[in-house]
């Protein structure tokens, strides 16, 4: 096998585990807002290396202000949640913040009760999305930096047809290769004996905005988002 060959065939194939390793080593060593935080700059650090090394990296085509993709269900564990909530408390304004949560209780509300299916076909915009682009982008859920696109007019095309039976034209080895970040902070964090589900977006950061003790709870191993709606994927 070639070096090229063989740069394309490892390409992602350690990271789920090494994620899951330094998520456990973290989180043992130091059960806090802050460790977690630090658990999802590695993870997102690690995926934005990934989406750069991809094989395609090339013929990607999502570029700023294309949003047909933030119409769809995200699902996020309780650190990329978290995350979020750190990022938009430490960046955005007053008035910003008070804006985000009434975006947040209404989407919330919106989506409540409505499948997988029904969530993407209805095109409810993120709440985070602010003038077509993501207002928390350095913090983004996992499963957002997973959706490497190739072909922008395709991605219009499945946002006006439909999004649940069409297939979008994504970059299968990068989005593979974030998803095994994502599965591997999911299962550091099982690990540590903490809730590891997925949680719809929405559902997850407005309990973290109504009730902020709901993060030191969660580090105690109590199930504190109960009631939240959990993840399409969960498994
Ligand atoms: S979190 Fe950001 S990137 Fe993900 S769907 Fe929402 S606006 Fe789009």
């Amino acid at each position: 096998m070639g070096q090229e060959e063989k740069r394309l065939a490892e390409y992602g194939a350690t990271t789920g585990d090494t994620v899951r390793q330094a998520t456990w080593t973290l989180l043992r060593a130091e059960r806090t807002a802050e460790a977690v935080c630090h658990v999802m700059e590695k993870a997102s650090r690690q995926a934005a290396a990934l989406v750069e090394q991809a094989p395609q990296r090339a013929t990607h085509a999502c570029a700023a202000g294309c949003c047909f993709c933030c119409y769809l269900p995200v699902d996020v564990t309780v650190p990329e949640a978290l995350s979020i909530t750190v990022y938009t408390q430490t960046m955005l304004t007053s008035d910003a913040l008070e804006a985000l949560c009434q975006r947040l209780e209404t989407t919330a509300a919106h989506v409540r009760g409505l499948s997988y299916e029904e969530h993407a076909r209805a095109r409810i915009p993120c709440a985070l999305l602010v003038d077509g682009r993501c207002s928390v982008y350095p913090s983004r859920p996992l499963a957002c930096r997973a959706w490497s696109s190739t072909s922008m007019s395709r991605c219009k095309e499945v946002f006006h047809g439909d999004p649940v039976t069409m297939l979008p034209p994504l970059d299968t080895d990068a989005y593979d290769a974030v998803w095994s970040v994502a599965r591997g902070v999911a299962a550091g964090v099982k690990q540590a004996r903490l809730d590891s589900k997925t949680y719809e977006l929405h559902s997850i950061l407005q309990r973290l905005f109504e009730k902020p003790e709901a993060v030191s709870q969660w580090l105690q191993g109590e199930n504190a988002f109960a009631g939240c709606t959990i993840g399409a994927f969960t498994g």
